[in-house]
């Protein structure tokens, strides 16, 4: 406190009042004392040489001076008093202290000047005779109307003098004594104005800092005491506002951060106030901080950044589109801009909303590839069955009974490739559609594998492979619909017998591996080149279209194998090579007992 300038200003401002109070009273009363007694003593010296003039005038009027100096000494010793008379020529007649002989003119003493042109005069200043600083006063003396001379009487000022000075001793202790008390009593006053302030100040500080918690606390009903209960009210004010505009932020900010679309927000000089995490990604702009830099220095992003000013130029909504060059192939996006204002309408930046609508795209792409071909599949035979029929139809007469069978058969052929399709096609779309834990239950997948094996072995056995399956003792449990499960080991076992040549060998496998159910199928037949492993799965994908289609295969068997696989939560995976087979592996997670029993 004591190093706080208001403190020393309240508290020298106090000591100066103070200060300057008791002085001024001081100086006041001294020198009304002073006055009044010299207003008296020249009171009594009037009286007295009123007194002093007729008791004097007979002598003097007879100029007898030695009977006059007899009387003046004994008035002056009776009166304490000092008398002088003196003739109308200067000449001292007779004093009451000093031997009027030696005495000089007294004509032009100021008092007797005065005198004799006022009818009365005074004088104060040293006197060397009585050696003190005295007062006289000087009236003539008339006789019949002429003058004879003056009478004058004089009083030492020096008790009046010695009486000041007490007083002003007594004044200055008193002054002295007043002040130490009066500034005790400030330091407390100016005291109890600064540390409330000090306070307040720090108070303000701390609130300024951003603590809005900060209070000052309430010690007085006076001004000072409204001043910091209309703080405290002012704080905790800005206190809830704050917390209401925080909670505002914080909700707004787990929504955009929550968002699947990129939202970017810039000011009107077209910088990032705002990027959520999902532009950020899209952008490929990491965890970098990028509050306060512009959008087209992220790179990819000038499509985004050219919205964003078109929209803070034009004070439109506009929609667009970018395309983003990524290693892993193209990303679409959809963006959508609009100019954002404050209060009065003015434009203080833009935000831009990115839709990443490249899976949308690529699903709609597969969608109509899939359209496509299976339109083109299920023309083929149609158009062949077609052409066939028509033939019959119209020569049918013409036409020689061996070639009427071989047209017929082909039109089999051709209808058993088409209800190959429309079945692979329903099984499909069957997997595609239906709700994913529906119908499933504990199933055995060694007694499901050796179902699907019986129901392949006769085409086995017409091309006469080394037809086996090896199933573990113990059962290999999971949950799955056994019709699924059915179709895609089916699946395979059929691709591995029509890729084998003749006298070939087909092994199916189930084991049990570390809570997994494993199911093999490894032929030893025309194997697939390592780059197409992944593109066997899509649907249509043949790698010799010629030989799938002689052999009777629709393109689809193993897009169900990995439909069926992926839906039961598993894995398909191959292992092959040209001219050295093919292994598919199925694995899925296998139920223990506990989980059934639960
Ligand atoms: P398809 O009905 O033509 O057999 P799939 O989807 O079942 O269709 O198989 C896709 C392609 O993968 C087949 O056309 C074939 O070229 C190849 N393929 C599948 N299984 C085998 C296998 N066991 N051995 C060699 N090639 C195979």
């Amino acid at each position: 406190m004591l190093t706080t300038r208001l403190f020393w200003k309240i508290y020298a401002t106090y000591a100066l009042v103070i200060l300057v109070t008791t002085v001024l009273v001081g100086g006041l009363v001294a020198s009304s004392v002073y006055r009044d007694a010299q207003v008296s003593i020249t009171r009594d010296l009037r009286d007295r040489t009123v007194l002093l003039r007729d008791i004097t005038l007979p002598l003097l009027a007879e100029g007898d001076a030695d009977r006059l100096q007899i009387q003046v000494a004994g008035l002056g010793r009776e009166t304490a008093t000092r008398y002088t008379v003196i003739a109308a020529d200067g000449r001292v007649l007779a004093d009451s202290e000093r031997d009027p002989a030696t005495m000089d003119d007294h004509r032009t003493r100021p008092e007797v000047l005065e005198a004799r042109s006022r009818g009365e005069g005074t004088a104060k200043r040293f006197s060397q005779t009585t050696r003190d600083t005295r007062l006289y006063l000087a009236r003539p003396v008339y006789r019949e109307g002429t003058l004879v001379g003056y009478v004058r009487g004089s009083l030492s000022l020096q008790k009046i003098d010695e009486q000041l000075d007490r007083l002003t001793d007594r004044v200055l202790l008193g002054a002295v004594l007043a002040s130490v008390i009066a500034l005790v009593l400030g330091f407390f006053a100016a005291r109890r104005i600064v540390v409330p302030l000090l306070g307040l100040n720090r108070a303000t500080e701390a609130v300024s800092r951003g603590d809005y918690r900060r209070r000052v606390p309430v010690t007085s009903r006076d001004e000072l005491g409204e001043l910091a209960r209309g703080f405290n009210t002012m704080a905790s004010d800005a206190q809830e506002r704050l917390d209401a505009v925080t909670e505002e932020r914080n909700k707004l900010a787990a929504v955009l951060g929550g968002m699947v679309e990129g939202v970017i927000a810039v000011d009107a000089d077209e910088r990032i106030v705002h990027i959520n995490r999902a532009a950020a990604s899209i952008l490929g702009a990491g965890t970098k901080p990028l509050h306060g830099r512009h959008v087209w220095e992220l790179a990819h992003a000038l499509d985004v950044a050219r919205i964003l000013t078109d929209s803070l130029r034009e004070e439109l909504v506009l929609t667009g589109k970018a395309r983003l060059l990524e290693p892993g192939g193209e990303r679409v996006l959809e963006l959508f801009a609009s100019p954002l204002r404050d209060g009065e309408g003015r434009i203080t930046g833009s935000v831009v909303v990115l839709h990443d609508v490249t899976r949308l795209r690529r699903l709609e792409e597969v969608r109509r590839d899939f359209v496509a071909n299976a339109s083109h599949e299920l023309k083929t035979p149609i158009a062949a069955i077609l052409g066939l029929v028509e033939t019959l139809l119209d020569d049918g007469d013409g036409v020689p009974p061996e070639m009427r069978t071989r047209f017929l058969e082909r039109i089999r052929h051709q209808s058993q490739r088409l209800s190959a399709l429309v079945q692979d096609l329903i099984a499909l779309s069957r997997l595609e559609s239906r709700d994913r834990e529906e119908d499933r239950e504990a199933v055995d997948v060694s007694r499901v594998a050796a179902d699907a094996f019986h129901s392949l072995a006769p085409a086995a056995e017409a091309k006469r492979l080394d037809y086996r399956i090896e199933t573990p003792d113990e059962e290999v449990r999971i949950l799955a619909s056994e019709r699924d499960l059915r179709e895609a080991v089916e699946n395979l076992l059929d691709n591995a017998v029509k890729y084998t040549p003749e006298e070939g060998r087909v092994v199916l496998r189930v084991s049990r591996d570390d809570g997994e159910a494993v199911l093999t199928v490894e032929d030893d037949g025309i194997g697939i080149p390592p780059e197409l492993h992944d593109r066997v799965f899509e649907r249509f994908f043949r790698v010799d279209q010629a030989r799938s289609r002689e052999v009777g295969g629709t393109g689809l068997g193993l897009a169900i194998v990995r439909n069926v696989a992926q839906s039961l939560g598993g894995t398909v995976s191959l292992d092959s090579a040209p001219g050295s087979g093919s292994r598919f592996t199925l694995r899925f997670p296998a139920v223990t007992e506990a989980r059934l029993g639960s």
